[in-house]
């Protein structure tokens, strides 16, 4: 797949933004694209040159995984964003949330999931002197912000990395994310990555009424 860039990418709803006070270098864990394009659309716009962190060892299996991946780096690349993608090793991820496999969407399991990825993030951050982190976890109506941002402020009180815990659905940017999933054309994505949220079918974010195995949106 080609990604082309829509005619009206850079018309994000979201025109003032509050950039932390001291912020030099920012790095973004990145799930997917879906989740990602208003919100480094609205960086674009404000002149922030984040480096997308796409740390997800959750996603299985690993075509699903590569899937994701590979249209993330091509969305990076077409917006001209650095990147970094870690090994994947979904192994230990299933060790971190053992126990905790029939846990609903939004439950303890999830907690673990963002904390695991959201720490991995600080502690690069720490590693390579970004002055700051956020995610774009948070982006999709389904996830719970509070819950993300728990895991932020944990990944902050481990390393001292400041965690920039804007809310990328305010201001019109749920609408616009909307928008451009459907003029980029982004991968049909239908569940939000692990094993057990595609296996339980509780993940039907967008039309929770049809079954997810014909569902036909993007989510993330
Ligand atoms: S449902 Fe999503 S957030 Fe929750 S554990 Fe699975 S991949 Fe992680």
């Amino acid at each position: 797949m080609t990604l082309i860039l829509p005619p009206d990418f850079g018309t994000t709803p979201k025109t003032k933004l509050v950039i932390p006070e001291g912020m030099t270098k920012l790095l973004v864990q990145v799930c997917c694209a879906p989740c990602c394009g208003a919100v480094l659309e609205c960086f674009k716009v404000h002149g922030i040159s984040p480096t997308l962190y796409f740390y997800n060892p959750n996603i299985h299996p690993r075509a699903e995984y590569e899937k994701r991946r590979d249209e993330l780096i091509e969305l990076a690349d077409l917006l001209g964003f650095a990147y970094i993608v870690p090994e994947y090793e979904p192994k230990e991820w299933f060790a971190k949330v053992k126990g905790l496999e029939h846990e609903p969407e939004r439950g303890a399991r999830c907690s673990v999931c963002f904390l695991d990825r959201l720490m991995a993030t600080a502690r690069y951050a720490k590693e390579h002197g970004f002055s700051h982190f956020t995610t774009t976890l948070a982006t999709s109506r389904w996830k719970n912000k509070k819950q993300v941002d728990a895991a932020g402020f944990a990944a902050q009180e481990a390393t001292g990395v400041p965690y920039w815990s804007e809310d990328w659905r305010k201001e019109g940017l749920v609408t616009r994310r909307y928008q451009l999933v459907k003029s980029f054309n982004f991968y049909n994505q239908l569940y939000c990555g692990c094993t057990f949220s595609r296996d339980n079918g509780a993940y039907q974010k967008d039309a929770p009424t049809i079954p997810v195995k014909t569902q036909a949106t993007t989510q993330g």
